[in-house]
């Protein structure tokens, strides 16, 4: 009996594995949460070069102006301020989120609230207006981790 149970646990710690928490989809004009590749300002991806820093979250394609949409059930933990940069006050906000065990921003977001809790697949916000501050750029969602930890693996 014994040794049923260490198999059947083992089996169930698999399963677990497989199962990994993946983001659901971001934003309304991207099912398949399509990442920023690169473009003239720079790449979308978690460790690209942004002059002297590293980028520390991942740019998940989104139009200025779309809905923004819950990637798991969440709850809102605030609104943020991205710039300190008066001329980049067109896109400067964003909102703090915790969901599937994951603490987590989203950077470019006009949040519709900034408490409580919303279904997976609701919407959040708008996409604010990307290209009124960087012309040409992919427009994009910024993903960053609380921790700043690289968060690919949930895509
Ligand atoms: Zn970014």
């Amino acid at each position: 009996m014994r040794r049923v149970i260490v198999v059947l646990a083992a089996l169930l710690a698999v399963v677990c594995v497989c199962d990994a928490v993946k983001f659901g989809q971001l934003c309304s004009g991207n099912p398949e949460n399509r990442r920023r590749m690169s473009d003239t300002w720079g790449q979308g991806h978690y460790g690209a070069r942004r002059g002297s820093r590293s980028h520390q979250g991942l740019d998940i394609v989104c139009s200025d102006g779309s809905d923004v949409l819950a990637p798991f059930d969440v709850t809102l933990n605030g609104k943020l301020t991205v710039y300190s940069d008066a001329n980049k006050a067109a896109i400067n906000s964003g909102i703090n989120l915790r969901g599937a065990g994951l603490c987590f921003k989203l950077f470019y977001v006009n949040p519709d609230r900034t408490s409580g809790s919303v279904r997976k697949g609701e919407r959040i916000g708008t996409m604010l207006p990307m290209q009124s501050v960087y012309r040409g750029i992919t427009s994009h969602v910024h993903v960053q981790m609380c921790d700043k930890s690289d968060p690919t693996e949930y895509f």
